[in-house]
């Protein structure tokens, strides 16, 4: 790619970047939790939904973190925004690897040995 290409592509990934506060890392995951006794709903085998963002630290190290229901879709937004942020930093990061290399105009010039 020319260098002039290589900076409209940047310029257009950078004005598609979901560059706002809502971002978030990590994996949301429903579970059904189950009480032994005491609860009608778990003795009919129903059990309870529950969400948990699940996120992982370098070293292997995980957090976990309930979501209440009405924020899952919000959560779900999110995780979307950082995958999308994330995949064009690299989009970026990989033009500009381009634009790193000399001008092949200027490389024309210069003779062969
Ligand atoms: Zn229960």
């Amino acid at each position: 790619m020319i260098r002039v290409q290589t900076l409209r592509a940047r310029e257009k990934l950078l004005s598609k970047l979901p560059v706002n506060g809502g971002l978030l890392r990590g994996t949301l995951l429903e579970r059904t939790v189950r009480h032994t006794r005491g609860c009608p709903k778990c003795a009919r085998g129903e059990g309870h939904q529950v969400f948990v963002l699940t996120v992982t630290y370098p070293g292997g190290r995980t957090r976990q973190i309930s979501v209440r229901r009405d924020r899952v879709a919000e959560v779900r937004r999110w995780l979307n925004n950082y995958q999308e942020l994330k995949a064009a930093i690299e989009a970026i990061c990989e033009l500009n690897h381009d634009l790193l290399r000399p001008e092949r105009a200027a490389s024309k010039t210069r003779s062969k040995p």
